[in-house]
């Protein structure tokens, strides 16, 4: 079932476990404010979850709760791991689902970066 994007933060979820090192994860990036990794089941040939350390359900809490600092160092990670996948040219796609319509299934907040192939049209 898609997650509520306005719920509470639940400290069980997988990207909860994930940070607190429970669970392994195929790293890519990490600083003070993000984390990086190997989607599970990837769905281009480079699939990547970007995900702020803070506990942000989704992209309207982050937004409105996080610090300016924490909001300019998740961006810059995110142009940070494209930039280190090589992706700026050709270019690539990044995703943010929120909430049921969106299909958000981890509610912890997550931006898909996928690459490595040519994309013709929006994901619906
Ligand atoms: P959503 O639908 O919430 O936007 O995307 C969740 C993503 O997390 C999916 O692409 C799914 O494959 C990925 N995912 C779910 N569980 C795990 C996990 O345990 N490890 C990793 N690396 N990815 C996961």
């Amino acid at each position: 079932m898609p997650v509520d994007a306005t719920a509470p933060y639940d400290d069980t979820n997988i990207f909860a476990q994930i940070l607190r090192g429970e669970l392994p994860c195929k790293k890519v990036y990490e600083d003070e404010f993000a984390l990086a990794f190997h989607d599970i089941a990837p769905q281009a040939p480079i699939h990547i979850l970007v995900i702020p350390k803070g506990r942000y359900v989704g992209w309207d809490d982050f937004a409105a709760k996080a610090g300016e600092a924490e909001i300019v160092g998740f961006v810059r990670a995110v142009g940070h791991v494209a930039r280190e996948q090589g992706l700026p040219t050709p270019g690539y796609r990044l995703l943010v689902n929120v909430g049921q319509h969106g299909h958000q299934m981890v509610p912890h907040l997550h931006v898909h970066l996928f690459g490595g192939q040519q994309f013709h049209h929006m994901l619906v």
